[in-house]
């Protein structure tokens, strides 16, 4: 029996991480540093005119809510103009590493939490506004979102679930009626933007970062309490905080497999942006590969040291968690525990990719390192003449594995698609092309599987619909002229992305020339 829907108005609030952890005593939202606490009570800031712009059903039927029609107080409550009886809100208090360097106090400059209630499946889960005001840890900024990152957290979110990728989720999008001045490339223009605010959902929002400001400023009391509380509620059946570090790397090396699986690149990984749950977090300029490029980021706040790029992000994962291991010390007595979870980081990893490869491949996961040398050196081969990462990988489960086989020019046809020429790779990328498929294809044939199986296992590991950076950027454009069908449309898109749909053919495509330059398509900043 389905669970009936139920209005937010009328959810029994229980907020778990409030009632366990202790409270900043002041509640003044001016900014400042906040000592022995875990959060700030933080009512969020009333806007102007709140307006429903986005609505996830699938997470909304998990949560057992109702679609809001009209603006009520569930939209108010959305947008943070009312505070629903028993919601608690909150700001929580978090540093972090950001661009290798420690950065002192962060904490959620403009999320604030409502409260945590009990999904329809039994799971906890926290609502959090993003840029629903100033709290203590907004430092210099003004608590709020423009409408573009909102649009693009929104529907990503909401995108990596559907992939099948740890994420946090997104519930609502609401534009506010009020403007938020933003200086988008850094560049001495600043300018007015419609602002507006999401609803994400997670079971929690607590990051490395929360470790990490506790170790750095000897709060050990205060460290262990939240460690605990984190195993407790999050990790259950974990016994020590060596295995719980343990399994915080394993979930972080998996999520990092599946982004680059994906073409995902978050853009931004600073420890304050890593889940302690291995979920995506913190959807700012990040972007999907387009052409495949080791080195690509959309962060041009990361243009010159490509930190984040696409193929360094699993070296950052490692580096993260070697902060979040330094922060977790005083809890694990033998520090070769902590080199252990490290290590098994890069194993499980490795095994992942190696596994991960093989299903975008349709190859066995075994084989030679020679083997795994060569289908990993197909990214390298990619990045030769400008090909799309999403195109090229799902049409491969098309190529005749025997004119693959016999060289012939004709397995080149299904991938002709990917390239950005248009017209397919040129004479001289072919024939490195074609020779490195005819290595693929004697795999293929060694490894007996049934082509209507290794195709399925192809196409459950290539997507064919992401969220492209130039959708989102349409999406926006239109959302911004109060037309919301084009997040519909995405919204429609993403919630089968291995599966052909005829009628999202037309956002499956190359990325056109236009959005090559166009900022929000190609270049994003951290202006949000
Ligand atoms: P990010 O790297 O974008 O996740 O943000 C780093 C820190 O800056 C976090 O503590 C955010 O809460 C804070 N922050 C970012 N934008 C704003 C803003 N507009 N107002 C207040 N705080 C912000
Ligand atoms: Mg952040």
């Amino acid at each position: 029996m389905p669970q009936a829907t139920r209005r937010l108005d009328e959810i029994e609030f229980d907020n778990l991480f409030v009632r366990s952890l202790p409270a900043d005593p002041s509640d003044q939202i001016r900014s400042r540093q906040v000592r022995d606490a875990a959060y700030t009570l933080t009512p969020p800031t009333p806007v102007a005119a709140p307006r429903l712009l986005g609505w996830s059903d699938p997470l909304a039927a998990q949560l057992g809510l109702a679609r809001p029609a009209v603006v009520d107080a569930v939209v108010e409550a959305l947008a943070g103009n009312r505070v629903l009886p028993g919601m608690q809100p909150y700001s929580a208090r978090y540093g972090g590493h950001q661009f290798g360097n420690w950065a002192g106090q962060l904490g959620d400059g403009r999320a604030i939490t409502l409260g945590e209630m009990i999904d329809t499946t039994g799971q906890r889960q926290e609502l959090q506004l993003k840029g629903a005001g100033p709290t203590p840890y907004s430092r210099r900024a003004d608590g709020r979102a423009v409408l573009r990152s909102s649009v693009r957290e929104f529907l990503c979110s909401e995108a990596m679930f559907h992939l099948g990728i740890p994420t946090t989720r997104a519930l609502s999008l609401v534009a506010t009626g009020d403007t938020v001045v933003r200086d988008m490339f850094y560049d001495g223009r600043p300018e007015n933007e419609p602002g507006a605010i999401v609803c994400r959902v997670a079971p929690s929002f607590v990051r490395f970062g929360n470790f990490e400001i506790l170790a750095a400023s000897d709060e050990a009391v205060l460290l262990r309490q939240l460690a605990d509380w984190v195993m407790q509620h999050h990790y259950p059946g974990i016994g020590t905080y060596a295995d719980w570090f343990a399994e915080i790397c394993r979930r972080t090396a998996t999520l990092m497999v599946d982004w680059m699986r994906v073409g995902f690149v978050h853009g931004v990984m600073n420890t304050d942006n890593m889940s302690i749950l291995g979920l995506t977090i913190d959807y700012g300029p990040y972007g999907w590969l387009e052409g495949v490029d080791m080195m690509w980021t959309p962060n041009t706040t990361d243009a010159q040291g490509r930190r984040y790029c696409y193929g360094r992000q699993p070296q950052i994962g490692y580096w993260n968690l070697s902060r979040l291991g330094a922060a977790l010390a005083p809890l694990i007595d033998d520090p070769a525990a902590i080199d252990a979870a490290l290590e098994g980081y890069e194993q499980t990893f490795s095994d992942g990719w190696t596994r991960m490869l093989a299903d975008k491949l349709g190859l066995p996961p075994d084989g030679d390192e020679a083997d795994q040398d060569r289908r990993s050196q197909l990214f390298q081969l990619l990045q030769a003449e400008e090909c799309d990462f999403t195109i090229f990988f799902r049409n491969l489960a098309q190529v005749p594995v025997a004119a693959a086989l016999a060289g012939d020019p004709a397995a080149l046809t299904p991938l002709a698609d990917a390239f950005y020429s248009g017209d397919g790779p040129s004479a001289e990328h072919g024939r490195a092309l074609l020779d490195w498929l005819q290595g693929w294809a004697q795999c293929v044939m060694a490894g007996g599987e049934p082509d209507a199986a290794r195709v399925a296992r192809m196409n459950a590991a290539n997507p064919k619909y992401v969220l492209r950076n130039w959708l989102a950027q349409r999406a926006i454009d239109d959302a911004t002229q109060g037309d919301t069908a084009m997040i519909e449309r995405l919204l429609q898109m993403i919630r089968r992305p291995y599966d052909e749909q005829p009628d999202f053919n037309d956002l499956a495509g190359r990325r056109p020339e236009w959005a090559r330059h166009k900022p929000g398509c190609s270049a994003l900043s951290c202006s949000s």
